[in-house]
């Protein structure tokens, strides 16, 4: 069963046992826009227990029953479907999450919603569209417009400044005007925001093919001040700030390759620790995004350096990224780069051959394990991959020789 499929039957489950229950918010914007929803929620005024007697104990998850959020269990291919009664936020005290909830209808619950385009309910049973705030309309015209008055919705949940960034941005939509100087208002008080819940937005965003548009609006609404450190020192003039878009847009990469662009002006040891752990990147992440910005000259200069210097970089998982990086640089793709797609391309045992030598042929030779030992290994590795020598022969005769 298709996760929308059983979403369908969820909602008809309820309507049976006689609930209001509708899709909610993002998969019903995405299904007038055509785009296959991530996940269907949905919304009903069936309380938490009610919404178990419905599906039985042993189909649900609680989880998040204090905030009203059953997690119905499909069959396997199906998924889960998270149903939630229509609720209403309390007060907001810190600027991020409500203070309680109280349930209510349907209304209500629409209008605790960020966005127009994300306030809508949908009845998939009749193909019913229930929407309480011009979330319609506001799709037709790509528009992304907070719900009721921009500057409160924004005091009440600072992350709303990035949602918009990132719906703007990913579904090429415009900010409203009133909720664009909403955010601009706003934005040095991102600061109460997470360090998770920024790094996994910019990951969202920095993901999308639209990064560069996104990158721009962070720079329009003022919250790129409060992302990087040093951001100003990205946008000194007009002509280096547009260089730095174009980069982002002929960009063919993933998100590694997408920060270490938009880093690469102001990239130090300090600015990228801040950067890291202000977004709680993963140690893989920040490992590929360092290696990309140590070794990315180098790969675009391939052609200027021995074999032995650009394969060993080549055969590791980070070339691909590095190369997105190098090959964006430039409106026209270098000698260098060219050079390192195409040995990419080469198989495998020819990319990176058996090495004619290993240590425990070294130490067959009488040479001790110690700090020449490694040094000897890479020089006969070096030889072997430019072409010097081709037998292992060869290869032992230059071990004994650089023992002396
Ligand atoms: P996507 O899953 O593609 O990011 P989405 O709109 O489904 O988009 P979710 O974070 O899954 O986003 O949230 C589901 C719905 O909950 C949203 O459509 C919106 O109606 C509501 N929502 C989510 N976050 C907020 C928020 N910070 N403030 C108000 N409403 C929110
Ligand atoms: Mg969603």
């Amino acid at each position: 069963m298709t996760p929308r499929a059983f979403s369908v039957e969820v909602v008809e489950k309820l309507q049976n046992a006689g609930f209001e229950a509708f899709w909610a918010g993002g998969c019903v914007r995405d299904q007038i826009l055509g785009i296959e929803p991530q996940d269907y929620d949905v919304a009903t005024n069936a309380t938490p227990d009610q919404i178990r007697t419905t599906f039985g104990k042993n189909r649900t998850l609680a989880i998040g029953a204090a905030f009203g959020v059953i997690t119905v269990l499909g069959p396997k291919s199906a998924g889960q479907v998270e149903v939630a009664t229509f609720r209403k936020d309390g007060g907001y005290s810190d600027g991020r999450r409500p203070d309680s909830v109280e349930f209510t209808d349907a209304k209500e619950d629409a209008l605790r919603r960020d966005f127009t385009i994300n306030g809508m309910f949908f009845d998939p049973t009749t193909g019913n569209l229930i929407d309480y705030v011009n979330g319609k309309e506001d799709l037709g015209k790509r528009l992304i417009r907070a719900i009721g008055t921009p500057e409160d919705r924004i005091q009440e949940d600072k992350l709303r400044m990035l949602r918009a960034v990132r719906f703007a941005a990913t579904y090429d939509f415009a900010i409203e005007p009133e909720t664009m100087h909403a955010i601009q208002g706003a934005a040095t008080e991102l600061t109460v925001v997470s360090g998770e819940r920024i790094g996994t937005e910019m990951r969202r965003m920095l993901s999308h093919p639209n990064r560069a548009t996104a990158v721009s609006l962070l720079q329009e609404t003022r919250l790129i001040e409060k992302i990087i450190p040093n951001a100003a020192a990205l946008f000194p003039n007009q002509a280096t700030w547009d260089e730095l878009l174009s980069q982002l847009r002929r960009l063919v990469g993933d998100f590694e390759s997408a920060l270490a662009v938009l880093m690469e002006p102001i990239f130090t040891d300090s600015t990228f620790n801040s950067v890291s752990n202000g977004w709680k990147l993963s140690n893989h992440e920040i490992k590929t995004v360092r290696w990309i910005h140590q070794n990315w000259k180098k790969l675009a200069n391939a052609d200027q350096h021995p074999w032995s210097v650009i394969q060993p970089l080549l055969i590791q998982s980070q070339a691909l990224p590095a190369l997105a990086l190098a090959t964006c640089q430039t409106e026209t793709t270098g000698i260098g780069i060219q050079f390192c797609r195409e040995r990419l391309a080469w198989e495998p045992e020819k990319l990176n051959p058996l090495p004619l030598l290993d240590g425990g042929a070294l130490i067959k030779l009488g040479i001790p394990p110690g700090p020449k030992f490694s040094l000897i290994l890479s020089d006969v590795r070096s030889a072997q991959l430019d072409g010097e020598i081709s037998t292992t022969e060869q290869a032992m005769k230059r071990a004994q020789q650089s023992v002396g």
